[in-house]
């Protein structure tokens, strides 16, 4: 076998945009300027800022070796890492162009490559509970990195309402040690961590596999079913003896579906009618396709419901249980394979290998006990307003009431989400989250 020599430059110093030159530098490659300079631009933001400050450096022939910018209310700061030969001209240039542009201009010559290049790196997202954020959670979460001894490398702000949220790109540290501390942080003040490993892994298509009962929707659907049949109590003292061990989920499960023997298929649709979409579900699902995503349900519940659901969710892709229906009427058995506990672990390994996609890059999310399994095969496992068991169990817990706030922990930013909503011809409406409030201006 032969290969073909890679004809780019090992240490290319021109980068395209938004890529650090920590990322493609070899460390300690030496940049062909003579010194390596820090130019720091800020001030009030308006169109041309940018382009001036290039066009400057472009008539000195200057090379950009990395370039960061980021505009806050408003308020621009963008920094770019040249390297200089010969003269300060270029430099001279520059301050008399940022006092005609009435911006502030800094620089600094530095060392020519960086100590953190090819350090891991670790995503820390952190979900405000409700539409605020202190600067106590903010220092707690903060405090948790150092005390790992993570650097924080760069802060995002994904989202800002129905819930805040950010993303910090934390270099080094102790991934598990710093899961640990946010833990205690997250408690006392009441948010959402998220610690991930910032690899490849979380860039491309995933598979997502989610819980359907009290995670999709807000309902159990056995409760709803046994309402409508009128033996909720018999129902909910068989649920009672599987909690407390004395029946496992598939005997349960058969005990209480023998109860609806007998029962016009109909109420099914009277249970469908009844049931309340998880707010957030339908953008959740929408922009995860949109991304490429696979999108699966699971669910311990009725493929009857779990079908419907789906459909009304674009969803493809479903495992539950089959009710088997004689002349129209329930027959109070089940037909083939129980989907339980061990069954959604299964079922998501099998969607997984349909797809090509490996475990690293699945998604599980869910609220009960049934969901453990499945959580924990999953590359990261989200416990959604889940039971203490479970939230305690998973990679991150989720307690805010909203299903599309877990795409912050994917690093998908809130305005994208809407702005894709925006260009969507099928869509209705502007905003369709189902979100009472509004940003603030
Ligand atoms: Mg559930």
């Amino acid at each position: 076998m032969t290969t073909t020599p890679d004809p780019r430059p090992a240490d290319g110093p021109v980068l395209p945009a938004g890529l650090g030159a920590d990322a493609t530098h070899a460390p300690g490659a030496e940049p062909p300027g003579d010194r390596t300079v820090l130019l720091r631009v800020s001030g009030r933001d308006r169109p041309g800022i940018t382009a001036g400050l290039l066009e400057l450096l472009s008539a000195h022939d200057v090379d950009v070796y990395d370039m960061e910018q980021v505009v806050v209310r408003e308020r621009l700061t963008l920094d770019v890492l040249v390297g200089l030969s010969g003269g300060d001209d270029s430099l001279k240039d520059a301050l008399f162009w940022a006092f005609q542009e009435d911006v502030q201009l800094e620089f600094e010559v530095v060392e020519s490559s960086s100590s953190r290049a090819g350090l891991p790196r670790t995503v820390v997202t952190v979900v405000g509970s409700h539409d605020r954020m202190t600067a106590s959670a903010l220092a707690a979460v903060t405090r948790a990195i150092a005390a790992a001894d993570g650097n924080i490398d760069r802060i995002l702000r994904l989202a800002r309402y129905p819930v805040r949220a950010f993303e910090f790109v934390v270099v080094d540290g102790d991934p598990d040690a710093m899961r640990g501390h946010l833990v205690a942080s997250a408690q006392a003040h009441l948010i959402d961590v998220a610690v991930q490993r910032g690899d490849i892994a979380r860039r491309g298509s995933r598979l997502i596999v989610m819980d359907v009962d009290s995670t999709l929707i807000r309902n159990e659907v056995i409760d709803l079913l046994a309402e409508e049949v009128g033996c909720h109590a018999e129902v909910a003292a068989v649920t009672e003896r599987a909690m407390a061990g004395e029946l496992d989920f598939a005997a349960s499960l058969r005990e209480r579906v023998a109860l609806f023997a007998g029962t016009p298929v109909e109420v099914l649709d009277r249970v469908h009618a009844r049931v309340d979409l998880t707010p957030g579900a339908r953008t959740f699902v929408r922009t995860l396709k949109r991304l490429g995503f696979k999108v699966a349900l699971v669910s311990g519940g009725f493929t009857a419901i779990v079908r419907r659901l789906a459909d009304e969710v674009g969803v493809k892709r479903v495992a539950a249980n089959e009710l088997e229906v004689e002349d129209g009427r329930l027959t109070g058995r089940l037909v083939g394979e129980i989907v339980d506990r061990a069954g959604k672990a299964r079922v998501l390994e099998a969607f997984a290998a349909d797809n090509d996609i490996s475990l690293s890059q699945t998604v599980a999310i869910g609220d009960g006990a049934n969901d453990l399994d499945m959580l924990a095969v999953a590359g990261l496992g989200i416990a959604f307003n889940a039971k203490p068991i479970v939230a305690e169990s998973a990679d991150t817990a989720i307690t805010v009431p909203y299903l599309d706030a877990i795409l912050f922990l994917l690093g998908i930013r809130r305005e994208e989400v809407e702005a894709a909503d925006l260009a969507d011809p099928s869509l209705d409406t502007a905003s369709p989250i189902a979100i009472p409030g509004t940003p603030p201006a």
